[in-house]
C-alpha cells in the first residue's frame, strides 16, 4: 500500500519535472535553442565526456565529472535518498528519547541526548526557524536571497516541490535531497547543451528548503507557540517563560501557578507555586546555547484561518449554498434539518444564521500517536465550518486546525488551558470581526459560533466540562446515577427505561461547574464534581453555548467501536461463540462478493476481531454479521443482535426519515433490554446507556453523517502521514499544516498553474469523495438522468436488436405512460460502469463484478404468467447488472434525449427467502434467474443500490441446499 503510494508520487514528480523542463525550454532564448540543437550530436557522441572549452565551466565540469566518476559524491547523495525509509525508523528511535525528554521534569537530561542526534539535526538554521531562543546572542540576521536571482523558474520549481511535498506528505529531508539533485541535474543539462542560462538557473536555485520557502514568501511559522508547564499545564507566552539578565543572557522562569490560593491549610503544598522550570537549554553544532520550551502548545488564530478561507474564491458562495436546498419535510438530510441549526437562525431575537456571513462551527478534539511504536500522543483541536456543503466541509483545505496539544500524554481532567485562546477568539467572533474577502466592499463583518462538539467520549468530556463516563453521574445528557455495590467494582449501567431519566439542564450544569471551580481544596472540588458530574470548561464563557446539547454522542464510537465490539467480547466471554465458530464465520465472509470500495473484513477473524477499525466494525455490523452468525449462536442472541443491526442500518445513513429514526430508536431499546436479560446487567456499559440519548442528538444535529467522527478519523490518519523527525513534533506538524494552507493561496508564476496543478492533482481528483446528492429522486417523469447518472468509459458501439427494442418500449410505456416516444435509435452505446448518486456500479462481466449485484423496486413476478412485469411499487428484489445501454430517444414533442438504462437479470424467488428472519436484511434467493422481459430494463436512477451476494450451501432444517444469499448494502456502505 505504502509502496504503491510512493511509486505513484514519484511518477507524479517525474511528470511534473518534465513539465518544468518543458516550461524552461519554452522560455529559453532562441540562441540557447540553437545551441542545444547543434549539440545534439555532441550528446550522442559521448555523454560521459562533458569537457567544454570554457574555462569557468570546465572547472565546474571537473567537479561534477569527478563526482560521477569517483562515485563518492553521488554515492553519498544516493544513499541519502535511498535511506529515506530507514531514516524514518531512525526518527522513531530518536522519538523515544524525545518523548522521554518531554516527560522529564528535572530538565537536566541534555547529557542523555545522543551526540549523533545533536550533530545531525540541531543546526543553527533549523533551531532559529524552530523559534529557539539563543541564550547569549541576539537573533542573527536572516539569509536573504538576492532579488536578481529570484527568477520565475526558481519560484516554479519551489511551488512544484512544495506542493508535491504537501500532497504526498514527503519528509523535509527527502525534499531537500531532491532539491539538490534537481540543482545538479539542471547544471548537468545546462553544461551538456552548453547553455549558460540553464547553468545560471541551477546556480540560482537555493540549496536549502529554508531559502526555498522564502522565495515564494511562505511563512510556516505564523502561529503562536505557547510554553506549557509540563507539570500543571499552565500556559505562558514565550516572553513570559524566560528572564533576561543584566549581561544579556537568558534564563528560564519557573511556573508560578498556584493550585489553590485560599487553601485552608497554610502549609499545604497546594498554596504554593508549582515551581517547574519551563525552558530547557541545549547546544547547537557550533556550540551556541539555545533555550526551548519543555512543552509547546501550537495555536493558530481562528480569525486568521478564517481570513484565509474567506479570501479563497468560491468559499463564501459555498457557505450560502445550504439556503437553496429544498425543504425536506419527512426527515433530515443534513445538519441544517436539525433543531439546533433552526434555533441558531435567530439568537435572542437577532438574526444569526438567518443572515449571510454568519458561520457555525463544529469542534473536534482527538489524540493520535504520530510515532508508530511509541506511546507519545498529540492532541489536535479542529473546527469545521458547518455552513459548507457536507462534501466540502471535511476536506483538508476547509478544516481549521486550531491547536496541537503537546504530549506525551492526554491531559487527565480538562483541556481548559488549551481552550482558553480559542474561547477568547470565539467571543470576538460572536460580536463580529472584519475580514477581507472577495466581495465588492473588499471586507465584511463576519460572525461565528461554536454550536457542536463531536469527539470520542473521553475527549468530549474533557472539552465540554463533564466528569468521565465511569463516574457516579457519568452521563453527559442526564442526571442518572450509576452506583457501585462495592468500592472498585463495576457500576450497574442497566436500566434502560428512558422515562425515568432526568435530563441535564445547561444553566444548572454551568452553575455546578462554577462551584467546582471556586472550591478551596482539592477534596472539595472533587466532592462537587462527583455530586453533580460537572467540571469547569472555558467553553462555558461563550454566551450562546449550551453545555448539554452541544456535546454530541459520537455514533461511530458509541455504536460501532463501543457496543458492536463489546457484544462480541461478551459472546466470547460467555462462550456464545467458540473457536470453531470463528472458522465458519471466516469461510462465510470469504464467500461474499463485496464491492471493492466497501472494504473487506481482514482475514484475521479467527483472532477474535482484534484491531478492527471503525470502518470494519461498521461493515461487520451492517453487512456481514447476520449472514455469518446464523446458526452459530443461540437464536435468542441472534434475535438480540438483529435488533442492533437493524438500528445501525437505519441510523448510519446519509439521510434519515423521522419515521426511521423512531424505528431505529425502538430497535435500539429492544436490543438493550434483551441484552440486559440475556447477558446480564453486569455486562452493560456506559455506551449502552448513551444509546438512549442518540435519538435526541440526531434530532439536534441531523443524520449521523453530519457530525460523526469518521470524517475526523480519516483526517487524523492524514496528519499521521506527515513525515517528521523527532524534534518538536507539535511544532513540525503545525508547520506542515501551515505550509499546506498557504500554498493553496499562492499562485504559480508564469501562468503554469493549470498544467502543473492538473498533473499533481490527477490522483487527488480521481479519489475525490463521493458526492452526496439526494438519493430520493423526484417521482415526476424526467427522461433525462444526466444530472444523477454518469456512464463511465470505455464506451462500445452497439446495435439494439428488435427484441430488445420492443422490450425497452414496453418498459417505457409502462413506466412513463404519458410520454409519447416517437423514435428509439437502433444505434447506441453501451458501457460496463456507471456512477449513480456517488456510487459506481459495474456489470458482471467486467473485472469488478463484485459491484454487479444491485437491487430495486421494479420487477414483479405474477403467479400464472410466465414473464415478470414492471412495477415500480413492488417489493425490493436483487438482480445482476449485465450491461448499461445509453438509449437515444426522440420524444413526441421532438425533443431528443439520452437515457442510461441498466439491463439486469432478476434472481428467482426461493421458498426459504425469509430463512434469516422477516424484515432481516439477509435474504435467500434462487440460483436461477427470471426470463428476460421489459422488467429486465431499468433506468439506472431507479436502482435502489448495491447488494452483497454469496452463493453458498445453507442448512435449512435437515436439508442442505445451494442458494444465493443476498444482503442489500444500506446507505452507510454506499
Ligand atoms: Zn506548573
Ligand atoms: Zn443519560
Amino acid at each position: 500500500m505504502r509502496l504503491e503510494f510512493t511509486s505513484f508520487s514519484s511518477r507524479m514528480l517525474l511528470y511534473n519535472f518534465l513539465l518544468f523542463l518543458a516550461a524552461c525550454s519554452a522560455v529559453a532564448t532562441p540562441q540557447n535553442y540553437a545551441d542545444s540543437n547543434q549539440d545534439d550530436t555532441f550528446l550522442d557522441d559521448d555523454a560521459g565526456d562533458l569537457d567544454v572549452s570554457d574555462p569557468e565551466e570546465t572547472d565546474f565540469n571537473r567537479e561534477v565529472v569527478h563526482g560521477w566518476h569517483e562515485g563518492e559524491d553521488l554515492q553519498l547523495f544516493l544513499s541519502d535518498t535511498d535511506s529515506e525509509s530507514e531514516s524514518t525508523d531512525d526518527d522513531y528511535d530518536g522519538s523515544v528519547t524525545k518523548a522521554a525528554n518531554h516527560g522529564d521534569m528535572g530538565g537536566s537530561s541534555e547529557g542523555t541526548d545522543s551526540e549523533q542526534e545533536e550533530a545531525d539535526v540541531w543546526t543553527e538554521e533549523m533551531l532559529e526557524e524552530d523559534g529557539f531562543i539563543p541564550v547569549y546572542s541576539e537573533s542573527t540576521g536572516d539569509t536573504d536571497i538576492p532579488e536578481g536571482r529570484q527568477n520565475m523558474f526558481v519560484r516554479l520549481l519551489t511551488m512544484l516541490l512544495l506542493v508535491w511535498q504537501t500532497l504526498f506528505k514527503v519528509s523535509d529531508n527527502a525534499v531537500h535531497s531532491l532539491l539538490l539533485a534537481f540543482k545538479l541535474f539542471i547544471q548537468v543539462v545546462g553544461n551538456a547543451y552548453g547553455a549558460d542560462s540553464i547553468v545560471g538557473l541551477s546556480g540560482a536555485i537555493p540549496a536549502s528548503l529554508h531559502t526555498l520557502r522564502k522565495c515564494i514568501g511562505l511563512d510556516r511559522n505564523n502561529f503562536v507557540r505557547f510554553v506549557v508547564c509540563p507539570k500543571c499545564m499552565t500556559r505562558y507566552t514565550m516572553e513570559e517563560a524566560y528572564d533576561t539578565k543584566r549581561n544579556g543572557s537568558k534564563v528560564s522562569r519557573k511556573c508560578e501557578f498556584v493550585p489553590f490560593y485560599s487553601h485552608p491549610h497554610r502549609r499545604s503544598e497546594l498554596r504554593h507555586k508549582c515551581g517547574t522550570v519551563l525552558m530547557k537549554k541545549m547546544k547547537s553544532v557550533k556550540g551556541d546555547e539555545y533555550m526551548y520550551p519543555k512543552s509547546t502548545y501550537c495555536y493558530k488564530s481562528v480569525v486568521e484561518s478564517l481570513q484565509i478561507l474567506v479570501r479563497r474564491s468560491g468559499f463564501q458562495e459555498m457557505c450560502e449554498r445550504w439556503r437553496e436546498r429544498s425543504d425536506y419535510c419527512n426527515g433530515m438530510a443534513d445538519v441544517y434539518d436539525g433543531k439546533v441549526w433552526q434555533e441558531f437562525q435567530h439568537v435572542n431575537g437577532t438574526p444569526f444564521l438567518a443572515e449571510p456571513n454568519n458561520l457555525a462551527f463544529m469542534a473536534n478534539c482527538d489524540w493520535y500517536q504520530p510515532f508508530k511504536h511509541s506511546e507519545y500522543s498529540v492532541g489536535v483541536l479542529y473546527l469545521v465550518v458547518l455552513n459548507l456543503p457536507r462534501e466540502e466541509r471535511f476536506k483538508e483545505e476547509n478544516m481549521i486546525v486550531v491547536g496541537l496539544i503537546p504530549g506525551p500524554k492526554e491531559p487527565k481532567l480538562n483541556i481548559n488551558t488549551f481552550l482558553e485562546p480559542l474561547v477568547e477568539e470565539l467571543q470576538d467572533l460572536w460580536k463580529g470581526v472584519l475580514l477581507t474577502d472577495n466581495s465588492r466592499l473588499g471586507e465584511q463583518l463576519y460572525r461565528a459560533a461554536l454550536i457542536c462538539l463531536s469527539s470520542d467520549i473521553p475527549a468530549a468530556r474533557k472539552c465540554g466540562g463533564f466528569v468521565g463516563h465511569g463516574a457516579l453521574r457519568g452521563c453527559s445528557k442526564c442526571l442518572r446515577t450509576f452506583t457501585r455495590t462495592r468500592f472498585r467494582t463495576k457500576a450497574d449501567y442497566s436500566g434502560f427505561d428512558r422515562t425515568t431519566l432526568i435530563p441535564r439542564v445547561s444553566a444548572d450544569h454551568v452553575r455546578f461547574a462554577k462551584m467546582a471551580r471556586r472550591a478551596k481544596t482539592k477534596a472539595e472540588r472533587k466532592r462537587i464534581e462527583d455530586q453533580y458530574g460537572a467540571r469547569w470548561s472555558e467553553l462555558f464563557r461563550l454566551p450562546y453555548y449550551d453545555a448539554v446539547r452541544s456535546v454530541v454522542i459520537d455514533p461511530m464510537h458509541n455504536l460501532l467501536l463501543g457496543t458492536a465490539k463489546h457484544v462480541f467480547k461478551v459472546w466470547v466471554e460467555l462462550g456464545v461463540l467458540d473457536k470453531k465458530a470463528f472458522d465458519v464465520i471466516q469461510s462465510r465472509i470469504d464467500s461474499m462478493k463485496v464491492p471493492r470500495d466497501v472494504g473487506r473484513i481482514p482475514r484475521k477473524i479467527a483472532s477474535g476481531f482484534s484491531g478492527f477499525t471503525a470502518d470494519q466494525w461498521k461493515n461487520w455490523t451492517c453487512v456481514f454479521s447476520l449472514f455469518c452468525l446464523k446458526g452459530l449462536i443461540d437464536s435468542n442472541q441472534y434475535e438480540m443482535w438483529s435488533e442492533f443491526v437493524l438500528a445501525c442500518r437505519l441510523l448510519c445513513s446519509r439521510e434519515i426519515l423521522y419515521d426511521n429514526l423512531a424505528i431505529a430508536d425502538y430497535h435500539l431499546r429492544k436490543f438493550l433490554s434483551m441484552f440486559a436479560e440475556l447477558c446480564g446487567a453486569r455486562h452493560c456499559t456506559p455506551n449502552m446507556h448513551l444509546h438512549l440519548h442518540l435519538k435526541e442528538c440526531i434530532e439536534d444535529f441531523g443524520p449521523v453523517y453530519s457530525f460523526w467522527c469518521f470524517s475526523f478519523e480519516r483526517y487524523n490518519g492524514m496528519l499521521g502521514k506527515y513525515q517528521h523527525n523527532n524534534r518538536n513534533i507539535e511544532v513540525q506538524i503545525m508547520r506542515k499544516f501551515q505550509q499546506y494552507k498557504q500554498l493553496s493561496l499562492i499562485s504559480w508564476p508564469g501562468g503554469y498553474e493549470e498544467s502543473f496543478k492538473h498533473a499533481l492533482m490527477e490522483r487527488k481528483v480521481s479519489c475525490a469523495s463521493a458526492t452526496t446528492t439526494s438519493r430520493f429522486l423526484p417521482d415526476v417523469l424526467v427522461l433525462d438522468n444526466s444530472s444523477h447518472v454518469e456512464p463511465l468509459p470505455p464506451f462500445r458501439k452497439t446495435v439494439i436488436s428488435e427484441d430488445v427494442r420492443s422490450m425497452l418500449l414496453g418498459m417505457y410505456h409502462t413506466v412513463y405512460p404519458g410520454t409519447d416516444i416517437e423514435h428509439l435509435d437502433l444505434f447506441s452505446m453501451s458501457c460496463t460502469r456507471v456512477r449513480c448518486n456517488g456510487v459506481t456500479l459495474s456489470v458482471n462481466t467486467c473485472r469488478s463484478e463484485r459491484s454487479a449485484c444491485v437491487h430495486a423496486h421494479w420487477c414483479c413476478s405474477n403467479p400464472g404468467s410466465e414473464e415478470p412485469t414492471v412495477d415500480p411499487n413492488t417489493e425490493d428484489r436483487p438482480a445482476v447488472l449485465r450491461e448499461v445501454i445509453l438509449v437515444h430517444l426522440v420524444l413526441g414533442n421532438g425533443r431528443r434525449c439520452s437515457h442510461a438504462v441498466a439491463r439486469v437479470t432478476w434472481y428467482e424467488y426461493h421458498p426459504q427467502r425469509w430463512f434469516y428472519g422477516r424484515g432481516i436484511p439477509v435474504q435467500v434467493w434462487g440460483l436461477s434467474f427470471e426470463p428476460e422481459s421489459p422488467a429486465s430494463f431499468i433506468p439506472v436512477e431507479r436502482l435502489a443500490g448495491r447488494s452483497v451476494a454469496s452463493t453458498s450451501v445453507v442448512q435449512f432444517g435437515r436439508m442442505e441446499e445451494r442458494v444465493n444469499v443476498i444482503v442489500p448494502l444500506c446507505t452507510i456502505a454506499e
